[in-house]
């Protein structure tokens, strides 16, 4: 908890009981969950909170970058506390979105590289299947 509070300090983001509970949330969390996820999620514990409150709260930590918004072709953002850039990978079935947080594709960005004259910054790669579960 305090390591939270250190970081908002530090990204001069005002504690609002709010973020704290959004962003405590996303950090114990691999699940990539869309704002009513949270939303449902913390709401036992903060029943006064509503979705507006949950959508704004993860805007602002997206804005300061201690959690990043991603998009897995859903009307709707999905959200991770984990910020380094890593690729996904979501069920078509049941949609769940995991990490594979062991590839590696620093390759990928260098590739693209020789095929534009842009300077590549970042890349985001999402690959679509069928998880064990699914599959069975
Ligand atoms: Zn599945
Ligand atoms: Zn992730």
């Amino acid at each position: 908890m305090n390591a939270i509070i250190n970081i908002f300090r530090e990204k001069k983001l005002k504690l609002t009981p709010q973020r704290l509970a959004v962003y405590k949330y996303l950090m114990n969390t691999t699940n990539h969950p869309s704002a009513e996820t949270v939303y449902t999620a913390i709401q036992p514990e903060y029943p006064t909170m509503s979705l507006a409150t949950v959508y704004k709260a993860l805007k602002t930590l997206v804005e300061v970058n201690l959690i990043q918004e991603i998009n897995v072709c859903e009307g709707n953002f999905r959200y991770d506390g984990n910020i380094k850039s890593h690729p996904h990978i979501k069920c078509i079935n049941c949609k769940k979105v995991e990490d594979i947080s062991s590839l590696d594709l620093n390759y990928l960005n260098e590739d693209a590289n020789k095929h534009t004259d842009f300077r590549i910054l970042f890349s985001q790669v999402y690959f679509y299947g069928v998880c064990k579960d699914c599959d069975k």
